[in-house]
């Protein structure tokens, strides 16, 4: 025919289930099984084309299944009772912050990715899904808050395997108006446009607003009309250029983000930087107090009062950093514009590395965020440690332990991961309210109450959901890349029901060692077909592109999977997203996880497991050096690092085999055998794996740390020295210049007259003789410092008079003590001790 014309006729919402739309723009339904479970009834099979996405179902729906629903009594009553929750959510007047915390000022969270769900692919991997969880706990505990990230328009990618088992990508242009997102309106209610020069042009920016619960994440989009084609492609992919395409898209989001803030009003006075990407938010803030006269340091010092720093790479070279040359190309202007000479602003982020065989100054995004934040954490503890180990050569003198960056251990939103069938159990159990007391561990201890016969029903059932997941993945993956009948129907046979399953499923990052398993693969084959105890893994995960050794761990895994001995019982799935995370985490046995310690900074999936009754199995890592107790689960290998490699690889594999056979398959087939109490056995151990992972690894208990240990004492600070136009700002800046000035003129001699051995509790007498070259008395800190094995005890020394100092100094235990003597510029209002960075050793 002869197209004259085309017009989209759009369903239309009857009355009695309107507000199906405004739900669907609300990602509360991402963490509602129930709320999604109206939408997929309408549609069965486009809710699973559309990858659960409501809006765009809503779009795509037969007006007919839409009457019939609005005339089913039993669907409106649900409709009602969803709807009902939803408001009663959204009404929350007394929350955790109204409660606990009312003085909090509005935070402003800035993040390169985000997880909320499968249908708005802009995340790569597990930074995602954190930032995603830490945005829906923050609505759950009601803090005044507001994210910033990126809509890439072509998301991560989409994976496929060929049928030589190696990842390719596909990169699919999201339709927008599909998404539950819309634009974000200034005050004056027109769409918010912001621009932000890079280099010679003004890039454009969209912004989009999303709506996650009771906050908003506000989206930027180069994709616009404005642009030039190649700057419309600087927001198409996450992760996906080169160097020169990172900082681009930094400043994008850094820049970008907080003139988005502005443009719409947002209220934002704490500013959280979650990972390096986001640094260059504080060259807009900068810019933003200069511009109201003041001058270059001050400003610094007033920016950085307020923010937070969350680093997450424990290795150097994972940390981004740009030559001054791509520097110079990019924020050439940015000195200026800061009224700062550009070796004061490079100076700040200078981080020299061994590029090709020279020292090369580099303009790193993690000294950066660090100097521009008077609070930085890590996500463990351990990798609080390390990250003080990477840092402390950015404050000379300092021992390690000193280095002002603390640990937040990273947790997992309970609700999206948690099936509804495992909800429903809990219910049983826990208080009405459980699912806001998240964090609260003493309430947890209702899971004991779970019989073994609930337990074993509720995870049958997920088991079975997985396993039919699974063979539909695979039916899709062998379909496509031309499987014989046979073959497909084979897939009847992947995985039983009755053998005990172990997941393993992340970013395919090398040092996340998926291949472990197979290092003696005859062992693995007496463990897997063992006639009595079988045991079968899944296995899923993305490479990144440019990956090559990722992508062959793929495909090893791919290729045992095919081996006679291990078909359908080792399977690897493709695309790797929060769909089959979900699928993972409820269905499986056992989670698994052998990274290379310490690489894994926390791991948050064997939290999301361990949630639906499935055991975290682990290297002492991340998270699980602090969650296992000795009965939630098992660890691999030991709490030590070896130097070699291949040693390390061995030792861990070896653990790996060992504790399956001798511990976990036994017990996970043993009949029941209740103690006492009637309460033994592998039922047992997940009792406790629910009981006591589900509280402390909870987004919830991190998002309240965050509050405590942060966002309310940067609320407090940003506060002090931002009032009177900055005036303590001014002081501290000031001072800072002025005693980095002086301190080159100081010096510090010291003595200790120090017996050759000596009784604990014994005191010996630390004399220092200072000339402070100007530098007030009551800011100088004179101290001996005392160290003993891994104990440092500082004691001050008493001014004499004439720049003599001394102390009478214990010594408390027995082993043998080094002592030194340093000083050290301090005045009240500093955030920590190092943060004029001077510190002179006698
Ligand atoms: C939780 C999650 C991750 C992180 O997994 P780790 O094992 O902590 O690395 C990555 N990707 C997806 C889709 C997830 O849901």
């Amino acid at each position: 025919m002869n197209i004259i014309g085309q017009v989209t006729v759009l369903p239309q919402l009857p009355d009695a289930i309107a507000r199906l739309s405004e739900l669907a723009y609300n990602l509360y339904w991402s963490w509602t099984p129930r709320a999604q479970a109206l939408y997929q009834e309408l549609d069965p099979s486009n809710w699973e084309r559309f990858q659960h996405n409501p809006v765009r179902l809503l779009l795509e729906v037969p007006q007919q299944r839409l009457e019939a629903a609005a005339a089913d009594a039993d669907y409106l009553d649900r409709y009602r009772g969803v709807m009902a929750d939803f408001d009663a959510y959204m009404g929350k007047k007394d929350t955790w912050i109204s409660k606990n915390a009312a003085e909090l000022a509005p935070v402003a969270y800035f993040s390169m990715e985000y997880a909320f769900h499968e249908s708005l692919p802009i995340y790569s991997g597990g930074l995602g899904v954190l930032a995603g969880d830490h945005c829906k706990s923050a609505s759950d505990l009601g803090l005044p808050f507001t994210a910033v990230g990126m809509l890439f328009h072509q998301g991560y990618f989409r994976q496929l395997f060929n049928k030589e088992g190696w990842q390719e990508e596909a990169y699919d242009e999201l339709d927008l108006t599909t998404l539950p997102i819309k634009p974000a309106l200034t005050p004056a209610g027109e769409e918010a446009r912001v621009k932000v020069r890079i280099g010679e042009r003004d890039v454009h920016l969209r912004v989009w607003s999303l709506t996650v619960g009771r906050i908003r994440v506000l989206l930027l989009d180069a994709n616009v009309p404005e642009n030039s084609e190649e700057d419309r492609r600087l927001t198409a992919r996450l992760y996906g250029g080169n160097q020169e395409l990172r900082i681009q898209q930094y400043v994008l989001l850094g820049v970008g983000g907080v003139r988005a803030l502005r443009a719409l009003d947002v209220p934002a006075q704490v500013y959280h930087m979650n990972e390096g990407h986001a640094a260059f938010l504080g060259l807009e803030r900068v810019r933003e107090a200069v511009e109201t006269g003041l001058d270059f340091r001050t400003a610094s010092e007033a920016v950085a009062s307020s923010s937070l720093f969350t680093t997450h790479t424990p290795v150097p070279a994972g940390n981004d950093a740009f030559s001054y040359e791509l520097m110079d190309r990019y924020l050439g202007k940015w000195p200026g514009l800061l009224n700062a000479s550009r070796e004061e602003l490079y100076g700040l982020a200078r981080h020299d590395q061994l590029w090709d065989g020279h020292w090369v100054p580099t303009f790193s995004m993690t000294v950066f965020a660090l100097r521009m934040s008077r609070m930085a954490n890590g996500v463990s503890e351990l990798h609080g440690e390390v990250s003080r180990d990477m840092w402390k050569f950015l404050y000379e003198g300092a021992e390690a332990r000193e280095v002002p960056i603390g640990h937040v251990t990273n947790g997992a939103h309970n609700l999206t991961f948690t099936s509804q069938a495992m909800r429903d159990l809990l219910s049983t159990v826990l208080p009405t309210d459980w699912t806001e007391r998240l964090e609260d561990g003493e309430m947890w201890k209702g899971v004991e109450e779970l019989s073994d016969a609930q337990l074993a029903d509720v995870q049958l059932n997920m088991k079975r959901e997985m396993i039919s997941f699974v063979r539909g993945r695979l039916r899709e993956q062998l379909t496509r890349n031309g499987a014989t009948a046979a073959e497909l129907a084979a897939l009847g046979e992947v995985l039983s029901e009755n053998a005990l399953t172990i997941g393993f499923a992340r970013r395919f990052a090398t040092y996340k060692r998926a291949t472990l398993l197979f290092r003696d693969k005859a062992r693995l084959s007496r463990i897997v077909n063992d006639p009595q105890r079988p045991v079968q893994f899944v296995f899923a995960g993305k490479a990144h592109p440019a990956d090559n050794p990722g992508k062959s761990f793929i495909q090893e895994i791919y290729r045992v999977s095919q081996e006679p001995e291990f078909r359908g019982k080792i399977v690897i799935l493709e695309n790797y997203d929060m769909n089959v995370a979900r699928h993972l985490v409820q269905g499986v046995d056992i989670w698994l996880n052998n990274p290379r310690r310490p690489l894994e900074a926390s791991g948050t999936s064997g939290m999301k497991a361990s949630f639906n009754g499935s055991p975290n199995f682990s290297v002492l890592d991340g998270w699980w050096r602090e969650g296992y107790d000795g009965t939630n689960g098992w660890p691999i290998g030991e709490e030590r690092e070896y130097a070699d490699l291949n040693v390390q690889d061995d030792a861990d594999a070896y653990s790996l085999y060992q504790t399956l056979e001798t511990q976990i398959v036994p017990l996970y087939y043993a009949p029941p055998q209740p103690d006492a109490e009637g309460r033994g056995g592998w039922r047992q151990t997940v009792r406790l794996t629910i009981e006591t992972v589900s509280p402390r690894f909870s987004m919830q208990r991190q998002v309240i740390d965050y509050v405590r240990g942060y966002y309310l004492p940067l609320t407090r600070r940003g506060a002090a020295i931002s009032a009177n136009g900055a005036q303590r700002a001014r002081e501290i800046a000031g001072w800072k210049s002025w005693v980095r000035q002086q301190w080159p003129h100081t010096t510090l001699t010291a003595s200790a007259n120090l017996p050759s051995t000596a009784r604990p509790g014994q005191k010996v007498e630390v004399r220092a003789t200072v000339n402070p070259a100007g530098i007030k008395p009551e800011e100088l800190r004179v101290e001996a410092v005392l160290k003993r094995g891994d104990d440092i005890t500082r004691v001050p020394l008493t001014a004499q008079g004439e720049g003599q100092y001394s102390a009478q100094v214990p010594l408390d235990g027995s082993g043998l003590y080094s002592v030194g003597v340093r000083m050290l510029p301090v005045i009240e209002g500093l955030s920590n001790d190092l943060e004029a960075g001077l510190i002179r050793w006698a």
